[in-house]
Parts: C-alpha cells; sequence; structure tokens
C-alpha cells in the first residue's frame, strides 16, 4: 500500500469489492475547538492530561494532522435497515486512524463526523454537535454503568458550519459542526461480514471471520467449522447480555439495524437512542419508527435475535450446517427467558426463589404502565421499602416517580396496592436484611441516567460555547449508582416542558 495520495479520488463515493476498508483522508477543519475529552478514556490509552489539552491532540483528533504511522482508513459494511437488506452502508461519517496498544490492550482509534469517504453515499460525512453531545456523553455514560460499549475520547467543534435542513421560507438552517472521537477494541458489526457473504466473496469473508478470531477472540480455534461456530455462540451470548443490561437501565437503542450491531457485543453507534422515563414496552425515542416500532424497549431483545439471524445467515457459508447455528439461536431465546427473570429480581431485591415470583414480575410489568410512571425514580426509591412496610407507607415512598398523582386512582390505585401487598409480603420470606437488600438493589437500579432533556440542555448551552453543563453532567454520569447530594436536581422526573421532545441521531 501506498500512502494517501489524493483525498479527493481516495475519499470518492464508490462500491468497494474485494476489501474490508479503504484508505480515506480526514477533512480539515476550519477552526477546531476542543468541547470537551475524557481523562479516564484517555488514561487508559495512555495520554496524559497535559497531552489531552494541547494543541497536537486537537488537531489529530478533529482530523487536521495525521499522527505519526497512521494510515486512516474507513471501513466497507453492509446491513438489514428496519428489516431489509441495504447493501454497501459502511463508515460513511467515521474514519479509523488506526489502533493503540497500552498497557496488553489495543484499541482502535476513530473520528466520527470527519468528512466523507467512499461509504458516503449521498450524505456528506460530517457531525453537528447535537448527535455529538448525545454521543459523547452516552457512551462514557454506559461504561461507567457497566455496560459493554464503545467509548468517546473527545468531543470538538470543527469551526465548520453543516447543512442539516431548509427551512420553511427556503433559507438553509445551518448548525455547527462537531467531531467526537471514538474509541473501542473493534468497531466490526454484524454487516460487516454480511456484505461479503451478500457478495459470495466467501474469500474475504473467511481472510475477516479468521482475522475477527484471532484478534479479539484468541480462546477461540481460527480456520475452522468448530471455530467458526463457537464465534457465532459467543458473539450471541455477549449480544444477549448487552441487550439485558439495556432493558435493566430502561435504555433503547432507537437503530438496532445490522449494521449498529457490534461483533463484540458493545453498544455502539449512539443515534436517536433514549432512556425509558414512564416504564413503556412500546417506546421508541426513533421517529422514523413510530408506527411499527419495530425498535421498541420491549422488542429488543427479539430484535437481537432477530439480527443473530442475519449473521448467521451470512456465516452459513463458512460451516455449510445450520444446526448447530439453530442450536445457539435456540439457546439464545431459553437463556434470554432465564437472564431477564433473574436481571428483574435483582431490580426488586428478591435474592431466594419462590413460586410465585414470575407471576409478581409479570404483575409489576403490567401495573407499571397502567399510570405514567417513571422508571428510575420507581426502581431507586423501591430500595426504601423494609419488611415493616405497609402498603401505604409504600405508596408514599413510590409516589414521587408517578407523572401525575390525580391518575392515581381507581383501578390504578387498586392495583398499585394489590403489587405493594404481594411485593412486602414476598419480602418477609428473604433473609436478607433491609439495609443490604437495599445496598445490593442500589448496584442494580442506577439513580442517575442521561434522560434526553438532559442532553438537550448540555447542547443548548454547548452551542454557546457554555461547555459547563456538559462537564457537569460527564461528572455527574460517571458515578451513577452512587449518592450524590451535590446533583440531587438530576435525581427528577423528565419536566413537563420536555414532554414528546424527541433526540435526533443526525
Ligand atoms: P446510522 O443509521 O447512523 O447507523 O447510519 C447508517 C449509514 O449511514 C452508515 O453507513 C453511516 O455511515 C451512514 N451515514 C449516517 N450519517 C451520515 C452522514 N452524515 N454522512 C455520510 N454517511 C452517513
Ligand atoms: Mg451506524
Ligand atoms: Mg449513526
Amino acid at each position: 500500500h501506498s500512502l494517501p495520495q489524493d483525498p479527493i479520488l481516495e475519499n470518492t463515493r464508490r462500491q468497494v469489492s474485494g476489501a474490508c476498508y479503504s484508505l480515506a483522508t480526514p477533512k480539515r477543519t476550519a477552526k477546531p475547538e476542543l468541547i470537551h475529552s475524557s481523562e479516564e478514556m484517555a488514561s487508559e490509552l495512555g495520554i496524559s492530561d497535559e497531552e489531552l489539552k494541547s494543541t497536537s491532540f486537537l488537531e489529530i483528533f478533529t482530523g487536521n494532522k495525521i499522527g505519526e504511522n497512521s494510515r486512516p482508513y474507513a471501513m466497507c459494511y453492509g446491513g438489514h435497515q428496519f428489516g431489509n437488506w441495504a447493501g454497501q452502508l459502511g463508515d460513511g461519517r467515521a474514519i479509523n486512524l488506526g489502533e493503540k496498544v497500552y498497557n496488553d490492550k489495543r484499541w482502535t482509534l476513530q473520528l466520527k463526523g470527519a468528512g466523507e469517504t467512499p461509504y458516503s453515499r449521498t450524505a456528506d460525512g460530517l457531525a453537528v454537535l447535537r448527535s455529538s453531545v448525545r454521543e459523547y456523553l452516552c457512551s462514557e455514560a454506559m461504561y461507567h454503568l457497566g455496560i459493554p460499549t464503545t467509548r468517546a475520547l473527545s468531543i470538538a467543534f470543527t469551526g465548520d458550519q453543516v447543512l442539516r435542513d431548509v427551512l420553511y421560507n427556503g433559507n438553509p438552517d445551518y448548525e455547527k459542526g462537531a467531531v467526537v472521537s471514538r474509541v473501542a477494541p473493534s468497531f466490526l458489526r454484524f454487516g460487516s461480514y454480511e456484505i461479503f457473504s451478500s457478495r459470495q466473496d466467501y474469500k474475504t469473508l473467511t481472510t475477516l471471520v479468521d482475522y475477527t478470531i484471532a484478534q479479539f477472540f484468541p480462546e477461540i480455534k481460527d480456520s475452522s467449522k468448530e471455530g467458526y461456530i463457537q464465534l457465532f455462540k459467543t458473539v450471541a451470548e455477549r449480544t444477549l447480555e448487552m441487550i439485558i443490561h439495556w432493558q435493566r437501565v430502561g435504555f433503547v437503542h432507537g437503530v438496532m439495524n445490522t449494521d449498529n450491531m457490534s461483533i463484540l457485543g458493545l453498544t455502539i453507534d449512539y443515534g436517536p437512542y433514549g432512556w425509558l422515563e414512564g416504564y413503556d414496552e412500546g417506546w421508541t425515542p426513533n421517529t422514523t419508527d413510530r408506527q411499527h416500532k419495530r425498535y421498541r424497549y420491549g422488542n429488543q431483545p427479539n430484535i437481537g435475535l432477530w439480527n443473530l439471524y442475519q449473521l448467521a445467515n451470512a456465516l452459513y457459508p463458512l460451516v455449510e450446517d445450520a444446526e448447530p447455528f439453530e442450536d445457539v439461536l435456540e439457546a439464545y431465546k431459553n437463556d434470554y427467558a432465564v437472564k431477564y427473570v433473574a436481571m428483574m429480581k435483582d431490580k426488586i431485591g428478591l435474592s431466594s426463589t419462590d413460586d410465585g415470583d414470575a407471576d409478581l414480575l409479570s404483575a409489576l410489568e403490567t401495573t407499571l404502565q397502567i399510570i405514567e410512571t417513571d422508571m428510575t425514580l420507581f426502581f431507586r426509591n423501591l430500595s426504601l421499602v423494609t419488611k415493616n412496610d405497609t402498603v401505604d407507607s409504600v405508596l408514599a415512598k413510590i409516589e414521587i416517580s408517578f407523572y401525575t398523582l390525580e391518575e392515581l386512582k381507581d383501578d390504578a390505585l387498586e392495583k398499585w396496592k394489590i403489587w405493594f401487598d404481594l411485593y412486602i409480603k414476598r419480602l418477609q420470606k428473604e433473609t436478607t436484611a433491609d439495609e443490604a437488600r437495599a445496598l445490593k438493589m442500589n448496584a442494580t437500579n442506577p439513580k442517575y441516567v442521561l434522560r434526553n432533556y438532559m442532553a438537550q440542555l448540555a447542547i443548548d448551552k454547548a452551542d454557546e460555547k457554555d461547555y459547563s453543563l456538559v462537564e457537569e453532567l460527564y461528572t455527574l454520569l460517571k458515578h451513577p449508582y452512587d449518592e450524590q447530594p451535590e446533583f440531587e436536581k438530576w435525581f427528577a422526573k423528565r419536566p413537563e416542558w420536555a414532554r414528546n421532545k424527541v433526540g435526533c441521531s443526525m
């Protein structure tokens, strides 16, 4: 390979065949300005606080300067979008700078929003402040929640204007451009494998699968049918584990297309994601999916399975035996049922086993959806319940989580009282003391999550070059399970003005 010679030709949009990636040169930016950087992520990469604040860091992590030994590239992948095969997608607005090994860990560094690549199709390869703040804050928040995710290292303004909308009067509506630097062991997706299978390019597929095993799953034997099945089984397990975490904290990804499913089981591509406020299995933050609600909260586990079917189809030609794939997919269903119940029992603080537990949990899910009940507040406050409580004293501890108390009457009130009564009786069968149970519950039920309106407030301020709220939320979300009295104001229901406001992915 020669070094990039002609950025224009190199970045030209095209169908790429027989290659897993294409060299691509980041776009130079007008006037980069750092908004925030993650000291936690930097220390994992061996980047000092001083370097993090340097001009050279800013230049490299906005694409203005190419580091030594770096040969930036964009990856080729395809994907199933909303259930349909979409052909070649690829890194349309992401450019990988290369890898860094530190403390025996290998990381890929990537810029998101650094300009067009061969995979940009009809779009501009750029990102705006909104989507960048949302990705930056949420990926770090997920990490601190203990959920497998890609990470973020920095967010910066580019100084360029990006066109996202044309107003009704025909005037262009420009927004400030931004770049997030993202970090992960790998950004490979299900779609990275699907693309070669769909083109019947089994040679490149085999190369990529063997590379994946050798690099990221060293415990698996590569270049063998058993190895390929073992890889699929591991990916299925990791995917399931990730989705159970999402269900636990009320995270809704919003675009679980197969190009947004990491082969490492990491939460990836923070677009129109959202967090449940009112507990609602039917909720999706994605306004383009409001009709079919394919990616709604309650459907995420099924979609994980559907996506794994697509990956199985992609890998099948390397194995030519469907049965072992079917066994893995069957196991996903059974494991899901078991792990989901275990996770929900953790959320309500049950350590022992009782015949009525499944019923108690399904009654809770139904009851939570009668009137709008804030998921985060509800589960967090549930740890305040003691074995000596009465139905009325439980109600007093929980009622803060109902969006309007006026609705808590008749059927709703009756159903909640029935459930609280069952719950107190069930707690009395537990051998753990109230305090110990509360501690465990609080390590499962976060006190603080990145509600949409919180991200929006931080975006609005950052747009005015005031980064204090980005910093505050970043700091808050480093310790999502801890009591943080100085931040108590964020332990609150979504304010009324923020109802029906949704996030945006662009
Ligand atoms: P997403 O739904 O955000 O995961 O994106 C789906 C595909 O569209 C991926 O191939 C992205 O790289 C590409 N894409 C999204 N936004 C842009 C953009 N602004 N410019 C170029 N490609 C984009
Ligand atoms: Mg994507
Ligand atoms: Mg995206």
